[in-house]
C-alpha cells in the first residue's frame, strides 16, 4: 500500500482542520498522500494541502460541485480512484463523510472503517481504532488485505506542522457532471458564532437547566472568552433554548474537543454517546448526584448562572 487519496473537505473557501487531520492519517497509511478537492473553484486551496504534508493534489472542479451532493461528489471521487488506484482511502467522519463513504465503498465493492479515532503502526499493518456501543468500548480494526478506507473522526489525530515551502504538482481531472439528479443551487445558513461545534477545541454545551434561550447568553459569552463553540443537550434543543444545530449526542453531533463544558445537563447515556470522549470534561450541576459528574474529570456543585459568570471573569483576566 503506498498511496494514499485523501479528500480535501472545504466551507466557504476555506479547508477544514480535518483535511489536515487526514493527511496525517493517510501519511501514516503510505509513502504518497494524494489530496483530492472537489468544488467549483477549488484550485487555490491545493497549496494548503501540501503544507500540510500532501505530495500533491487532484482538483475536481466544475459549477454544479461547487455544493455538496452525493451523486456529484461520489462521481468525482471514483473517477480519481480510477486513475490513481490508490491503496488507501482516507475521508473525515463529517456530515460530507459520513454520507459520501457508504455510497462510495459500496460502488468500489470495499469496506469502511468509519469514525476512527486513533491508528496504531503504519502502513499494511496499521490497526485502526473506533468507539463502539456509543463510546463506551473501543474496537481495533485490521484489514486483512485490498485497499483501505477509513473516516476519521475530526479532533483526535493532530496534523503535521504547516510547512509553507513545501511544493507539490496540482493537476485535475474532469468528470462529467452536467446531469446530476441533483444540483444545490444555494445554500443559506443560520448565522452561528464562527467556530464549527464538531471541530471545536474548547464546546461550552447547555442543558435544561439553562431554563431558557437568554440563558443561553452567559454560556455563549463563555464560548467566546475561550475561543469556543456553544452546544446543547436535547433537553434544550426540544425545550427551544436553542437550535437543533447544536445538539450534541446519539442523535446529533459527536465532539472530541480538549475541553468539553456542560453547565445544567443531567448527563443522560444519549448525551454522553456524543461528549464522552472529549479530553477533559468539566461538569456544572446544582444536583451532587447528576449522572454527568460519572464521567466528569471536574465537577462543580453549583447554580450554573453562578459559576459560569464567575468563570467568565476569571478567564477573561488571564
Ligand atoms: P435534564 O435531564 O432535565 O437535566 C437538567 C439538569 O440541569 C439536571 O441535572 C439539573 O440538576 C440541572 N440544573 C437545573 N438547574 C440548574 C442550575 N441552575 N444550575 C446547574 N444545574 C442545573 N439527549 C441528548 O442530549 N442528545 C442526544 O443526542 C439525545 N438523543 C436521544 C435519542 C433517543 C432515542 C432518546 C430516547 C433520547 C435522547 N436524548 C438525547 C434525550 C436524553 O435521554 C435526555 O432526555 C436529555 O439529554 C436530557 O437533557 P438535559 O440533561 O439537558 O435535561
Amino acid at each position: 500500500m503506498s498511496k494514499v487519496l485523501v479528500l480535501g473537505e472545504a466551507r466557504e473557501g476555506a479547508l477544514r482542520n480535518v483535511s489536515f487531520e487526514a493527511i496525517a492519517a493517510g501519511k501514516k497509511l503510505g509513502d504518497e498522500v494524494v489530496g483530492l478537492l472537489v468544488g467549483d473553484a477549488v484550485a487555490d486551496l491545493a497549496q494548503e494541502l501540501i503544507a500540510y504534508g500532501a505530495d500533491r493534489v487532484i482538483t475536481v472542479e466544475h459549477p454544479n460541485l461547487a455544493h455538496y451532493t452525493s451523486d456529484g461528489y461520489s462521481q468525482a471521487v471514483l473517477a480519481v480512484v480510477e486513475q490513481e488506484s490508490p491503496g488507501a482511502i482516507v475521508f473525515g467522519h463529517t456530515a460530507i463523510g459520513k454520507d459520501l463513504s457508504p455510497k462510495v465503498a459500496s460502488r468500489l465493492q470495499i469496506g469502511l472503517i468509519s469514525d476512527v479515532t486513533d491508528i496504531e503502526g503504519e502502513g499494511a499493518d496499521a490497526v485502526f481504532i473506533r468507539p463502539i456501543y456509543s463510546g463506551k468500548a473501543f474496537e481495533k480494526v485490521k484489514i486483512a488485505d485490498g485497499t483501505v478506507f477509513v473516516s476519521i473522526r475530526p479532533n483526535n489525530i493532530a496534523p503535521l506542522a504547516k510547512d509553507a515551502g513545501r511544493s507539490g504538482d496540482v493537476s485535475s481531472v474532469s468528470v462529467d457532471v452536467q446531469n446530476l439528479r441533483s444540483i444545490i443551487k444555494e445554500v443559506v445558513r443560520k448565522s452561528t458564532d464562527g467556530v464549527d461545534l464538531s471541530e471545536a477545541k474548547v464546546v461550552v454545551a447547555g442543558g435544561r437547566g439553562v431554563k431558557s434561550e437568554e440563558g443561553f447568553e452567559p454560556l455563549k459569552e463563555l464560548a467566546s472568552v475561550l475561543g469556543g463553540a456553544v452546544g446543547a443537550s436535547r433537553g434544550a434543543c426540544d425545550a427551544e433554548y436553542c437550535d437543533y444545530s447544536l445538539q450534541i449526542g446519539q442523535t446529533g453531533k459527536v465532539v472530541t474537543p480538549d475541553l468539553y463544558i456542560a453547565a445544567g445537563i443531567s448527563g443522560a447515556i444519549q448525551h454522553l454517546a456524543g461528549m464522552s470522549n472529549s479530553k477533559v470534561i468539566v461538569a456544572i450541576n446544582k444536583d451532587p448526584e447528576a449522572n454527568i459528574f460519572k464521567v466528569a474529570d471536574y465537577g462543580i456543585v453549583g447554580d450554573l448562572f453562578e459559576v459560569v459568570p464567575l468563570l467568565i471573569e476569571e478567564f477573561k483576566a488571564l
